[in-house]
This record gives structure tokens, sequence and C-alpha cells, in this order.
């Protein structure tokens, strides 16, 4: 656009929200961008993670903005006020949860998406296009069948959820989304096991049924479904006349990795006619790596698969993806007929299946391009190498765990997560995962394994190396002593970087 263009623009649109004076405003942008990007860059500089002191929780407390502030006053009270105390999961030394480590790529491509401010919702342009080839890449990596469909959701729990209501049309069939779920209804069961995350429970009440009506099922010692425990109760309940429809398998639990038996539960699904789901939330994107694929050996046989490509795929928040063998069934459960959505052969509202036809999601934004650009950028064999070096890395921790007399193993090792303790009590593991999060040396996080308290390091982070691992247990054990002994820490703590 020309000078002339653009300044003509910018007269006669008073009341628009555009800047007055755009290269101030192209200054400014261009320092907010510098500036992110040189977080980034030396995010090792930071602390993990800070607490947050009583006077920023209490500077960011205002009254109702009805003025107008500067932009560079707004941005200066980010950057001293939010920026400091985010969660910290950007930063190597983050283990607490699975959390993705994001990349500046991720972030290039979600500011270009807030530009186009584009509605995924439906209608005819190239965003949904987007979205519309990485669900072929997925139904590619997962061997699903032509016909497949997916979308873009917030994350798993709202992917689990919808993979849900998916099964429960399916089992039903389409009057249920009339008349709602009835008697017949209230007697489908669901399956799952005890290590399941908490998310399919709550969708299992927020799609009617009650939180009951969700079987936990007894795992191994490996925290893998019991397959027979799961066969068993499938055969109790059908006795007494209920109706099992759903098995959700855990591909990743989030306790300590754990795989289920994916081919077995795929099996039983098939001969007793239920809807075999996963939650991959985390794991299924181990089919990058070759090494791990065999792991999830039967997940190409799942009626629908839930993940996030905000965890292991190091895209940034948020971005969970639902992906279901059965497009039609898919769209039965979500499609709606509505005369100011209706479909035309050509302009703008055109365009086959919409997204809003997949959903409850009416107005979406355009996650799809951060996916896009993180996939394409760095090629889904190298972001498959970070996965298999999460994986190295909890290795090489439950090693030095191992070796260590003073440090014990309470879970077996089966992705990326361990779980370990400091020899000592509850209480006193449960104080050194704090004191290790304040100190901002690294954020694990503690978990209950058996009644025992765990000290529980994810490690998801790309930028995550030995080093990372060495300082984690270097502070635990230089915190456990402290809090056994009363002796002297000396751990040197990174500085805290004035920004
Ligand atoms: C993280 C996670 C979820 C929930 O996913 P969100 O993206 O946080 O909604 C569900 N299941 C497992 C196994 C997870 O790790």
């Amino acid at each position: 656009m020309n000078e002339i263009v653009r300044d003509a623009q910018a007269a006669v649109t008073g009341t628009s929200l555009d800047p007055q004076d755009w290269t101030e405003f192209r200054a400014l942008a261009h320092r907010m961008l510098d500036e992110t990007i040189d977080g980034i860059a030396n995010v090792r500089a930071r602390p993990v993670w800070q607490p947050i002191p009583d006077e920023v929780r209490a500077a960011l407390r205002a009254e109702v903005p009805r003025n107008a502030t500067d932009l560079a006053e707004v941005y200066r009270q980010f950057s001293e006020h939010v920026a400091p105390y985010a969660t910290g999961n950007v930063h190597p030394g983050f283990m607490g949860w699975v959390h993705g480590g994001g990349t500046a790529v991720g972030m290039l491509a979600e500011m270009l998406a807030a530009g186009l401010n584009a509605n995924l919702g439906g209608r005819d342009h190239m965003p949904i296009e987007v979205e519309r080839q990485i669900v072929d890449w997925m139904r590619r990596l997962f061997a699903f069948p032509q016909g497949a469909s997916g979308i873009f959701v917030t994350g798993t729990s709202m992917a689990n959820l919808m993979a849900v209501l998916v099964a429960r049309t399916d089992a039903l069939g389409a009057l249920a989304r009339q008349h709602g779920i009835g008697n017949d209804g209230a007697l489908l069961t669901a399956y799952a096991s005890k290590a399941a995350h908490g998310c399919i429970s709550r969708a299992m009440d927020i799609a009617g049924f009650g939180t009951d009506a969700l079987r936990k099922i007894n795992v191994d010692a490996d925290h893998r479904i019991d397959v027979a425990a799961l066969r068993a109760q499938i055969a109790t309940d059908r006795e007494v006349g209920f109706k099992p429809f759903l098995v959700a398998a855990s591909a990743g639990t989030v306790d300590i990795g754990a795989i289920d038996d994916l081919r077995a539960i795929a099996d039983l699904c098939r001969e007793e006619g239920i809807w075999f789901h996963v939650d991959g939330a985390f794991g299924a994107l181990a089919i990058l790596s070759p090494e791990l694929t065999p792991l999830l050996d039967g997940i190409e046989l799942a009626d629908s698969i839930a993940l996030d490509f905000h965890k292991w795929g190091q895209v940034p928040y948020d971005a969970g993806f639902l992906l279901v063998r059965d497009g039609e069934r898919h769209r039965q459960a979500f499609a709606q007929p509505a005369a100011y959505l209706q479909r035309e052969a050509r302009g703008l509202a055109a365009g086959a299946v919409w997204p809003c036809d997949l959903g409850p999601d009416l107005s979406r934004g355009f996650r799809a391009l951060k996916t896009w650009f993180t996939l394409k950028t760095f090629g889904t064999d190298r972001l498959g190498q970070v996965i298999t070096r999460s994986c190295a890395l909890a290795k090489y921790l439950e090693a030095r765990v191992l070796a260590e007399p003073r440090l014990e193993l309470l879970a077996p090792v089966n992705l990326n997560i361990v779980c370990f303790r400091y020899r000592a009590d509850n209480a006193v593991n449960r104080e050194i995962v704090a004191d290790i999060q304040e100190s901002g040396i690294a954020t694990p996080s503690g978990t209950t394994l058996d009644g025992r308290f765990a000290i529980r390091a994810a490690i998801v982070n790309h930028r995550t190396g030995e080093t990372d691992i060495d300082a984690l247990l270097a502070a635990v054990l230089e915190f456990g002593a402290r809090r056994t002994d009363g002796g002297l820490i000396e751990i040197e703590a990174p500085p805290l970087a004035a920004q």
C-alpha cells in the first residue's frame, strides 16, 4: 500500500481503533517483538518461576479502565507485572507438569493469525484449508481412513468430552440429541483405568451420564489398564442390564506416562461393539518418534483420538485436537441446521462440512496456523527427535536416581515422566518440591503414588538438557539435606533478572 492510500484511509476512519500514528505504533511493536524474542532466547537467565509479590498483585488491580492509556504504558505494566510471573514452562527447568515449551516460530505464527483475525467456524477461506491440511496429516500419521475428520479445540479435556458426545450419539442414535439421553442413556456405561485423567470423569458428568457411569478399572504395576478386569467388568455390567458404550484408553497417563495395551483394547472393543477412544493428550504424538511408535501399537484402530499439540508438539497454547475415524458419525453428533449458517454453492458461504459442524464452538480462532508453522518449519522428524530425547533424559534421570542412595525411584519410567523421592517422609518431600519451585532452579511437581508422596519430573520442553536434570537433582539433595539435618544449602540460583 503506498503512502497516499495509507494517509487517506487513516483520515476517513476517525472512529476506528487503529493507531493515530502508525510510525510510532510500528516502532513500539518492533520493540515488543524484540523484547519477546530476547525473553525466549535468554530464558535460562531467569528463574523458572517466582512467587508473585503482594505489590505486584496489588498493582494490577484497578477500576474499569474507562479512559485510554498509552499503549507504551500498558506494555510497561505487562513487562513489569505479568511477564516475569508466568508459569515458567518456556524455561528448560520446568518439569512439574506436562506443559509444552512453545517455540519462537509458534509465537510468530500466533501473531500472524491475530493479524488475520480469521473466524474458523465456517465459510470458504484459506485458513480453514490450513486446518483441513492438518486433519489430513493427522489422518495419515495415525493411519486413519479417508473420510476421517478432525478439529482443533482448546485442549484434550475438550477433545475427550467431544469424543464422549460422539460415542453417545453413536450409541443412542441422532434422536437422542432432540429427546435427551432418556432411559436408554441412563444405562450407558464407560470404562477407563484408575490412572486415566480426571477430565474423562468430568466429561461423563457434563455429557449427562454422571461420573458413576464411568467404571474405573484397576491397573497393573506399570499403571496400564488390566484388560482382563476390563473385560470382566463389561461382562458384569451387561449381565445386570447396563449398556457398555465407550472405552477411553490412555496413551500416556499423566502420573507416570503409562500407555495402555491399545491393541488388546481395540480387539475387545471390536468384539463388544464399543467405541474405542484414546486419550493421547501428550503420548499420541510419540507417533512422530520411530523409537516410541511401537508403544502405540493399536492406536490406528481407535474410533477417536484426543491429543494436544501444545504439550509434546511444542505449539504455543492452546492447541488441542480431536481426530475421529468416521467423519460422518462425528458430524452427526454436532451438525445443526440453521438458516444463518446455510451453505451456498459459491461465494463466501460455500464449502462442505464446516468446523462448526464438528464441535460445540461456532466462532473459533486460527489455532491451526501455529501448528502448521511448527510442523512445517521443524518437520515432523525433528519434532519426533525432541520427543525421543525427552524420554532419553527421563532415563538419564532414572539412572541418576537409582545410583544415589539418598533417592528412591517410585514408579517405572515408561516415557518422559520420573517419580522419585528423597529418602524421607511425605511431609519432607512435599517441602522439597515447594523449596525447589520457590528457588527458581527448577519446577518439579508432586504426586501421590500408593500413598507415598513423589517428586515428579515430566520432561516435555525441547530446551531441557542434562544440565537441567543435574540441577534438579542437586537441588533435591541439598533441600532434602536441609529439611532433614538442618544443614546449610549452597545452591547457585539463577540471577533474578530485572526484566
Ligand atoms: C493434559 C492431559 C489432559 C488434559 O488436556 P488439556 O489440554 O490440559 O485439556 C488429558 N489427559 C491427559 C493424559 C493429559 O496429559
